[in-house]
């Protein structure tokens, strides 16, 4: 009998990816999965290598919340695969579906704590952090681990999944027949969800009374991809809607029923309150104080039933995916049946037209240095025709002012800080973001923001992706003009330098550096970097005493006596 044929774990691994119409990963090469990047590239998948683990984790996050796959992240034992854990501890906080595969080092080893080279028990180290976390001791159980971290990642609520291969699983041979048949290619691992037509029937009820209705679409709606029903639903019903960051432009921001503009108005004043995958967590001030009404009544449609009556009771619920429950509720309410008052759709129109008024002062006033407002001001002129544009925002004041001053025309197109508020996602999420779609990125970045990821701009050079960074420079961490407290020569702590030259950072790898202090040649500097299809870097110089400290999240920020004097 002829000797049959043997493969390797490395094989196995990538096949099992590649059985699942999984093409890409997002990683940093290094013992013990180098060979595996390699050979995963051999076979026709994507790989992209990163300068830390934390932004190929991001990138992957952000993937599998754009196309509904887990993004994978690929890292090395201990350190990496710690670098890579905020990133897939940010994935099952926002729910993104996310795979981190990490080697590992000898279990015998590391088990007797006996001092391997990157000793750690990874997999346990996991578990707080993620929605699932699995080992594979076997190569002939590759094909199953794979299988349930990818239904694990994708089904109820999407999440970080961890993945532990150990070095001598990866080694580890298997005849080829046996690993082939040891593959498991996942059948729907994020089956509908259809809710209960009571469910259904309450949730319609409940609406039907409501005079001051409202919605609230949060980045489950966007992630659920039901666009046309949450649309038809909006539009049919007439209540007025406000998206939370991610979720603009599911409905462009311009729509007559937006009440983006008139936010705290409608929180304070809507009686019935339904969610569309979004959470009652701090974003929303737990549905609780001065900004809600005490008597609002809620409507919650979420996937997570155990999201139900998490921080204010839920009148009535509904289980199901969003697109099931689109569908259900459009069947079911007869037309007319929901309506809000006039006297609702008049006040709210009144006082978008107030805010707007005043806004739009803040954004004709022209100061010199640049602020918050004039600077973006410029960046929402150039991207006002670009609603297929990506646009990543992260830092302070740079976030919140982003969030309120650059509408949004398409679903999914803001990627920013999300429900952790972290700081960092920015490298990361831009060239996730630029590789599954394909389109340009501009990543609105705080100087202090783009800290935690800059090198990245290197991957962004060497992959030559289509994405302009326009930087945020007040010098500093909320701004720029704090004193030492103590009189010494040592700059404050929210310091940073004011003449730091960001531009010159994408210089040295050949990408395009602008240099910018007005409005005008910021929007002329933007314009012709996204003509260009090219990486760039725009520095643009704000007023250090532009911004206010945590930005619109003070209250969340102890203060000291030091501060409060
Ligand atoms: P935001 O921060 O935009 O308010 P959150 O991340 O807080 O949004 O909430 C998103 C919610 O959407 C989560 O509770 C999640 O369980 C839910 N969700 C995610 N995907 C789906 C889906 N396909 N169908 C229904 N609910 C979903
Ligand atoms: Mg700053």
């Amino acid at each position: 009998m002829a000797p049959s044929a043997v493969t390797d774990g490395f094989h196995i691994v990538v096949d099992a990816l590649k059985l699942n119409e999984i093409d890409t990963i997002y990683g940093v090469a290094g013992i013990p999965i180098t060979d595996l990047a390699r050979l995963a590239q051999a076979e026709g998948m994507r790989y992209f290598g990163f300068r830390h683990e934390q932004s190929a984790g991001y990138a992957a996050g952000i993937a599998g919340y754009l196309t509904r796959k887990p993004g994978i992240c690929l890292t090395v034992s201990a350190p990496g695969f710690l670098n890579g854990m905020v990133a897939l501890a940010n994935a099952t906080v926002n729910g993104f579906p996310m795979i981190q595969i990490s080697g590992s080092s000898d279990r015998a080893i590391v088990d007797l704590q006996q001092g391997d080279y990157e000793e750690l028990d990874q997999m346990n180290a996991a578990k707080p952090y993620t929605k699932a976390a699995f080992r594979v001791n076997r190569p002939q159980d590759i094909g199953t681990g794979v299988a349930r971290a990818i239904r694990a990642a994708l089904s109820g609520r999407p999440g970080g999944v961890y993945l532990d291969l150990t070095a001598d699983v990866l080694s580890a041979t298997l005849e080829a027949d046996a690993a082939a048949q040891s593959l498991v290619k996942v059948v729907d691992p994020a089956p509908r969800h259809i809710p209960s037509s009571e469910s259904v029937q309450r949730a319609i009820r409940l609406l039907a009374g409501a005079e001051r209705p409202l919605i609230i679409l949060g980045k489950g709606a966007a992630y659920s991809q039901a666009d046309n029903e949450i649309r038809k639903w909006i539009e049919t019903t007439g209540v007025p809607f406000l998206p939370m960051s991610m979720a603009k432009g599911l409905l462009p921001d311009n729509h007559p029923q937006s009440a983006a503009a008139a936010r705290s108005f409608v929180l304070g004043q809507a009686d019935v309150v339904m969610l569309i995958g979004a959470r009652l967590n701090w974003l929303l001030a737990h549905g609780k104080g001065p900004q809600w009404s005490p008597t609002a009544k809620f409507v919650q449609v979420d996937i997570e039933a155990t999201e139900i009556d998490s921080n204010r009771p839920i009148a009535a619920p509904i289980v199901a995916d969003i697109g099931s429950a689109m569908s259900c509720l459009l069947e079911a309410a007869k037309p007319g049946q929901i309506k809000p008052s006039a006297a609702w759709l008049d006040a709210i129109a009144k006082r978008k037209q107030q805010n707007a008024e005043r806004m739009r002062a803040h954004l004709d006033a022209n100061p010199v240095p640049m602020n918050f407002y004039s600077a973006l001001r410029a960046i929402r002129d150039v991207l006002a025709d670009r609603p297929d544009i990506y646009v990543v925002n992260e830092g302070a004041n740079t976030l919140d002012f982003g969030r309120n001053i650059i509408d949004m025309h398409a679903p999914r197109r803001r990627l920013d800080s999300g429900t952790w508020g972290v700081m960092g996602i920015g490298m990361g999420y831009a060239i996730g973001a630029a590789v599954v779609s394909g389109k340009p990125v501009v990543a609105i970045e705080g100087d202090s923001a783009l800290g935690f990821s800059g090198m990245e701009i290197e991957t962004i050079c060497r992959y030559r992706l289509p994405i302009v960074i326009a930087v945020f420079n007040n010098g500093g961490i909320y701004r720029g003009d704090d004193i030492n407290r103590g009189g010494g020569a040592d700059p404050a702590p929210t310091v940073l330098m004011k003449e730091a030259r960001y531009d010159k950072l994408i210089e040295a790898f050949g990408g395009a550096g602008y240099h910018v202090t007005a409005p005008e040649n910021l929007q002329q500097a933007l314009s012709e970097a996204l003509a260009s299809g090219k990486p760039a870097l725009i520095n643009c110089v704000i007023d250090p005493k532009a911004g206010t400290e945590s930005g619109h999240i003070q209250k969340l920020n102890p203060k000291s006596s030091l501060s409060k004097s």
